[in-house]
């Protein structure tokens, strides 16, 4: 408690992360804190005026009355009581079963020729980056544009992995990214456990995942994503079934194609995409951000095309990129710049290298404070080692400070030249700023490999888990 008051990092440094990263999170902050607080108070039966109001304007009043007495939350109350989801339910059990009895006795009993393995490897590709590249990236977050050919192209591969529609899948991702692990509101949220957040929360009809799409304006005008959700259930058989076994059919094994790259591929890729929303919640570091439960996972990066570089991509949900660095595991975002090259997609959004890594440092500068406070915790003498690390922090500190001071002048100075009575004399002052720009960005470059060096000293790595 000490050094927080020596070193007086953590709040101002973190406000300045929040502003640089993506605002939702104060806001999946200010939820995941409502409820909370309503928790305390319906525990407490103190204030049964205020809970009434809450229940009422919540549209939970009955259930409210009732829950009064057994001092649940109404809404978790509603949740437990939520119905069985029956169509997604069969689906989501009978698939993976199926897959685990038929596959081994159809290869054990039948000569599975190359061409069907072939046919296996593309759909489980096409399946898996129309998810990530598509719905997510695409669809979800805008991240650039495409190429109608790519597009719909994309959308095909997505209504093979049969993960719902556009409407629907988007819907709910955008909810996640707004209330990140708010037990109430995330659709699938990693507090609940990693079942729910793998596949439970699809086998319940639960509040969190009905829709209302007033979230996806941009896509509920769209034709094609209105004949594809008007018509999902036809789209999905004729995809699956139809279209592999016209596959099977023109490469001389139907039966092959369909157990393979229809069942199989279908199972595989539903899970490696479950992945994202359970185990990327739960393993890994957190270099960018630890206002919610999203991890960076190179593993998890393998199955899911990339995306298990969670931790960044909650961080900054708008970049093209999750693997953000050039040599992190992100085949989705190699495919698109890959087709930006062909003009076939453009508008690429990108964080700025500087705004990274601020965010990586102000994130190192709490690892460094959570050290400081578990070795000062005790109150005894602490090591030497660790006295010298928290003088280095805290002089490492007041000077990241002031280049953020700096920083933060630049954007305002920048901001300022781009009004109108200043822009035709933009293009004279734009080279300075370029070179201002890379003097701060040089700066907490070296802040970063301060602290890497700080850390290296008392034997930990900077990255938080
Ligand atoms: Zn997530
Ligand atoms: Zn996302």
């Amino acid at each position: 408690m000490i050094a927080k008051k020596v070193i007086g990092l953590p709040l101002k440094g973190l406000r300045l992360a929040m502003k640089s990263g993506d605002t939702l999170i104060q806001h999946a902050g200010t939820q995941a804190l409502r409820v909370k607080t309503w928790l305390d108070t319906s525990k407490s039966k103190t204030d049964d005026a205020a809970d009434t109001q809450f229940a009422t304007t919540s549209g939970y009043k009955n259930v409210n009355a009732a829950s009064n007495d057994e001092g649940i939350d109404p809404l978790e109350l509603e949740f437990q009581k939520s119905p069985i989801n029956l169509v997604p339910a069969i689906f989501l059990i009978a698939t993976p079963i199926a897959a685990a009895v038929i596959t081994p006795w159809y290869l054990m009993t039948h000569q599975v020729s190359a061409p069907v393995w072939g046919v296996f490897g593309a759909f489980m590709v096409w399946t898996g980056i129309s998810i990530t590249a598509g719905y997510h990236r695409l669809l979800s977050h805008r991240a650039y544009k495409a190429h109608p050919l790519v597009k719909n192209f994309l959308l095909l591969g997505s209504t093979l992995a049969v993960q719902g529609s556009a409407f629907d899948w988007v819907s709910g991702h955008r909810t996640h990214h707004r209330h990140v692990d708010d037990r109430i509101e995330d659709p699938y949220s990693a507090q609940r456990g990693f079942f729910f957040s793998h596949i439970g929360w699809m086998l319940r009809n639960y509040p969190s995942g009905r829709f209302d799409y007033k979230n996806i304006p941009d896509l509920t005008k769209d034709k094609v994503l209105q004949i594809q959700h008007k018509y999902y259930g036809l789209w999905v058989l004729a995809t699956n079934v139809a279209m592999v076994a016209a596959v099977g059919w023109l490469i001389g094994d139907v039966w092959g194609t369909l157990i393979l790259a229809g069942l199989l591929r279908l199972v595989l890729t539903h899970h490696f995409t479950f992945f994202i929303n359970s185990l990327c919640h739960m393993f890994g570091t957190r270099p960018y951000t630890d206002t919610n439960s999203a991890r960076d996972n190179f593993f998890l990066a393998i199955f899911t095309w990339g995306e298990g570089y969670h931790n960044y991509h909650h961080f900054f949900q708008y970049d093209y990129r999750n693997g953000v660095k050039w040599w992190q595991y992100d085949p989705t975002k190699w495919l698109i710049v890959g087709l930006s090259k062909l003009g076939l997609t453009s508008e690429l959004r990108t964080v700025d290298d500087t705004t990274i890594k601020h965010a990586e440092v102000q994130m190192q500068f709490k690892k460094a404070q959570q050290q400081i406070d578990n070795a000062t915790a005790n109150g005894l003498d602490i090591p030497h080692a660790m006295k010298s690390f928290q003088d280095r922090i805290k002089f490492e500190y007041d000077a990241f400070t002031q280049t953020v001071e700096e920083w933060q002048a630049l954007k305002a100075k920048t901001i300022e030249l781009k009004k109108t009575e200043f822009a035709d004399r933009l293009h004279e002052v734009e080279e300075t700023l370029k070179q201002d720009y890379a003097k701060v960005e040089q700066k907490i470059l070296a802040h970063n490999s301060n602290l890497k060096n700080a850390f290296r000293s008392i034997g930990q790595s900077p990255k938080a888990a």
